[in-house]
């Protein structure tokens, strides 16, 4: 089980966060300009990377707050944790073959 260090609250089992998918997704400035196949592609279309992914989470039994995560999808390790809006900070490269 991860244990993750919400920003608001401090460490907490993983169980009472829920995963929110990828993170830093921008949505489409006009949704409705976009055909099926590129909606389709903004809403299912994910980076499902082995090794350091930029994820949302939100401590869901606990704050109700909105964070983004680098995790090591491999690994699971947390390698950073910081506020929504904020740049990812920089990591060291982590590749797997
Ligand atoms: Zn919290």
């Amino acid at each position: 089980m991860l244990l993750i260090d919400c920003p608001h609250c401090g460490p907490r089992a993983e169980i009472e966060f829920s995963y929110g998918n990828e993170a830093h997704i921008a949505r489409p400035l006009q949704p409705e300009a976009l055909g099926d196949e590129d909606w389709a592609d903004y809403l299912f279309m994910k980076t499902n990377r082995k090794g350091v992914m930029l994820e949302r989470w939100v401590h869901s039994h606990g704050c109700r707050r909105w964070f983004n995560v680098a995790r090591d999808t491999l690994t699971y390790e947390i390698l950073a944790v910081y506020p929504m809006g904020a740049k990812p900070p920089k990591l060291p490269e982590r590749s797997y073959l």
